[in-house]
């Protein structure tokens, strides 16, 4: 059992100790099914990692515990999507022991860049680093599908076309190096809530038009000219998120008024993320934006980004 939250005791070193870096993604093409009966969209999405990320240390412990900082919206205890994939990774390869998880979050919380999915797959690449298991990543990959859809990606990382629920993953070659502004929300948005939305707009017969064919994506990737994957960036969950917060009409506008090549919606939102033409745009784009008061706050990342992965020097703590 995962004990609540994080007495100095449930965290005190008991042993050698294992960084592990995990990044945030962003959906660069994300085309949402009509619902299924279970409940389930069918996805054709493609995903890049980015070098925004969450940074986990795992030691072993007397007892089971996670530690978010800063703390906010993060679940403690059971709950915490860390914590859930090292008890999995524990049943599944019968081994391994109590753990403490201290997690220092970048990636910003009900964000729609998969923060608790990053979370679950560096657990997952910690804890069998830690315990010494002889795990390939694709064994790794199929533990985290049974956490979350977007586990998978964040332990494949790279640029991948996923399909199925997301989770279905194959690599995708490009040439380019991204520079991306994030536009940070003051609050959350609830992925199912979002999904909902898509649903009643469809329902309505007013839903938005969907996306073009993912061909035209996978195009611009293989030419690696970020003008061109910015005229094929598109996200069905846009105008619901949209819908649930309108404000992000706004922070998408101001991005591009300041000079981002294209934007969307990331995921389920409400993080904007903006595609520029190069760092240095990046740069401008992003004080423009932090000026402009559509977002909490703005941060440039660059894409792709490894998944999750052990840090250098993270043996001993
Ligand atoms: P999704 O992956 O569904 O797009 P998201 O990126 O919008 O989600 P996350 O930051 O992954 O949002 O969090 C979604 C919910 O998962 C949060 O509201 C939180 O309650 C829960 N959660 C569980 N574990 C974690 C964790 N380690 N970090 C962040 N959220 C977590």
């Amino acid at each position: 059992m995962m004990a609540s939250n994080s007495g100095p005791t449930a965290l005190a070193p008991a042993g050698p100790s294992v960084r592990v870096r995990a990044p945030a993604k962003i959906n660069l093409y994300l085309a949402v099914g009509d619902v299924r009966e279970d409940g389930y969209h069918d996805l054709v999405t493609v995903f890049q990692a980015v070098d925004l990320a969450d940074e986990l240390t795992v030691r072993p412990a007397r007892r089971s515990a996670v530690r978010t900082t800063p703390p906010d919206g993060v679940p403690v205890g059971a709950k915490n999507l860390a914590g859930v994939a090292a008890r999995l990774l524990a049943t599944r390869t019968k081994s391994g022991g109590p753990v403490a998880i201290d997690i220092a979050k970048q990636i910003p919380v009900a964000g729609g860049m998969a923060g608790g999915s990053a979370d679950a797959a560096a657990a997952l690449v910690g804890c069998a680093a830690l315990w010494e298991l002889r795990v390939q990543r694709q064994e790794l990959i199929e533990i985290g599908r049974e956490i979350g859809a977007d586990v998978p990606f964040a332990l494949a990382g790279g640029t991948a076309l996923g399909t199925g629920r997301g989770d279905l993953l194959s690599p995708v070659m490009t040439r380019a190096r991204l520079h991306w502004v994030l536009a940070i929300a003051d609050h959350g948005l609830s992925t199912p809530a979002v999904f909902a939305e898509l649903d009643r707009l469809r329902a309505q017969g007013g839903g938005p038009p969907p996306v073009r064919p993912v061909d035209t994506m996978l195009a611009a990737l293989t030419s690696g000219e970020p003008a061109k994957i910015a005229a094929a960036l598109g996200n069905d969950l846009q105008a619901a998120a949209i819908s649930l917060a309108p404000g992000l009409r706004r922070t998408l506008r101001a991005g591009e008024q300041a000079g981002a090549l294209g934007g969307l919606v990331s995921g389920s939102g409400p993080t904007v993320a903006l595609l520029c033409a190069d760092a240095e745009s990046a740069g401008a784009v992003a004080a423009e934006l932090a000026g402009s008061g559509t977002c909490r706050s703005v941060r440039v990342a660059a894409g792709p980004a490894p998944g999750a992965r052990v840090l250098p020097n993270g043996g001993t703590g």
